[in-house]
């Protein structure tokens, strides 16, 4: 993520800086603006074409936090199976919407999470919401 410029201040890269692992809205700082960021990786077969769908994390805070109207800026991290290319989107907090945000199925009470709930964004939708940034 440190080849990327902030989105919000524009500085050159380096000023966008991993969060803990255990820090839980938000994956990436602007250590300049305080910008936040979600990252999403993902192994696709093109790089070229970001995939219709992609694992989110867990959907009660997702909920919690659209019922809020927050939303934070998603970068896609996209790797071809090789690990040899990559590609990163970027998605705007602001075309954002809770029908991209797609519950999946409480996991079964034989699961070593039982009734953990995640969620799927879908982008199919977004269109050219979702630019490339390298
Ligand atoms: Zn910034």
């Amino acid at each position: 993520m440190r080849q990327c410029a902030c989105p919000r201040c524009k500085r050159p890269p380096k000023t966008l800086v991993r969060l803990p692992a255990n820090f839980k809205c938000a994956d990436v700082i602007c250590d300049f603006c305080g910008y936040l960021g979600q990252i999403k990786a993902s192994v696709v077969s093109d790089i070229n074409a970001p995939p219709k769908s992609i694992l989110g994390a867990a959907w009660e805070p997702q909920k919690q936090r659209m019922d809020a109207g927050i939303y934070f800026p998603l970068f896609l991290v996209l790797a071809d199976k090789g690990m040899v290319s990559h590609a990163i989107y970027y998605l705007a907090a602001d075309l954002q919407r809770p029908d991209m945000f797609l519950p999946r199925k409480p996991l079964s009470e034989n699961a070593r999470r039982a009734g953990w709930q995640g969620f799927i964004y879908d982008l199919s939708a977004v269109g050219t919401g979702l630019v490339r940034l390298r």
